[in-house]
C-alpha cells in the first residue's frame, strides 16, 4: 500500500508513538481518550521550526514571548485528570501554542481558551483553525475573569502558575466540574491542584509538583 492513508501520518508519527510509550503510560496515565489524542495532535507543528525535531522529546520548549509548550507528560496528565469526554465543554487559561487546546478538542465538545500574549493568542488560532480545530473558540485577554459569557465549565485547565486560585473560575465551574491548576510562587516548584464541585461544595486535592510559567494580570 502506496501514499497516505491516515490523514494523520507523518514523519513524526513514530516519534510521536515512542512519546506515549516511553514517557506517558510508562509513567501512569492510561486513560484511553488521553492517550488517543497524544498520539494524533502533530505537536512538531505547535513548536518553532528550529525546535521541530525536539517536539516529542521529553521537556517543555520556548514558544516566544518568554512562555513555554509543557512537557509532554505534563500535558497528558492534566488531560487526564480533568476527566475529558465527548459531551463536556472546558475552558483552557494561557492557550501559549494551542497544544493543550488541541489535545482537548480531540475530545470534548468545545474548548474555549484565553492568551494574555496578543501575538500568542493571533498564532495559535491561526495555527488550531489551519489544522482544522472547529471546536475551539479562543480569545486575547487576562483568563483571571474566566469567560462568564459561556460558564459553566465541567473542564477548567490552567496552565500558568498562580499563588492564590482565582475565584471567578471556581465559580464558573460546573457542578461535577473539574478544575487543575499549578498553585506557588512564580520561579520555583508549584503544586498541581484539582478542584472538584460536588453538590455545590469545593473539594481539593494535591496531585504533583510541577514547574509552570506564572499567571499574569493585565
Ligand atoms: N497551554 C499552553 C502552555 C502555555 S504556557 C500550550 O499548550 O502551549 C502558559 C501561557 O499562559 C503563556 O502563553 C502565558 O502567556 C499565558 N498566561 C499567563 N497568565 C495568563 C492569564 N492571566 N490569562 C491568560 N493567559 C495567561
Amino acid at each position: 500500500m502506496g501514499g497516505k492513508i491516515l490523514s494523520q501520518t507523518d514523519k513524526y508519527e513514530a516519534a510521536r508513538n515512542r512519546m506515549v510509550t516511553g514517557q506517558i503510560m510508562d509513567r501512569g496515565v492510561s486513560n484511553a481518550a488521553t492517550l488517543r489524542a497524544m498520539r494524533k495532535v502533530p505537536r512538531h507543528l505547535f513548536v518553532p521550526k528550529e525546535y521541530e525535531k525536539e517536539a516529542y522529546d521529553d521537556y517543555p520548549l520556548p514558544i516566544g514571548y518568554g512562555q513555554t509548550i509543557s512537557q509532554p507528560f505534563i500535558v497528558a496528565y492534566m488531560t487526564e485528570a480533568v476527566k475529558p469526554s465527548i459531551k463536556k465543554k472546558a475552558l483552557e487559561i494561557g492557550t501559549g501554542s494551542g497544544y493543550q487546546a488541541a489535545v482537548l478538542a480531540e475530545i470534548v465538545d468545545t474548548v474555549y481558551t484565553i492568551e494574555i500574549v496578543p501575538e500568542l493568542a493571533k498564532e495559535s488560532a491561526e495555527r488550531l483553525k489551519k489544522l482544522g480545530y472547529k471546536n475551539v473558540i479562543g480569545k486575547y485577554g487576562d483568563g483571571y475573569k474566566g469567560w462568564p459569557k459561556y460558564a459553566p465549565f465541567d473542564i477548567i485547565i490552567v496552565t500558568a502558575a498562580a499563588e492564590k486560585i482565582p475565584q471567578p473560575l471556581i465559580d464558573q465551574l460546573a457542578e461535577n466540574g473539574r478544575l487543575v491548576i499549578p498553585v506557588g510562587a512564580p520561579s520555583s516548584v508549584q503544586e498541581l491542584i484539582l478542584l472538584e464541585k460536588k453538590n455545590g461544595k469545593i473539594e481539593r486535592s494535591r496531585l504533583t509538583f510541577v514547574r509552570f510559567v506564572p499567571f499574569k494580570r493585565l
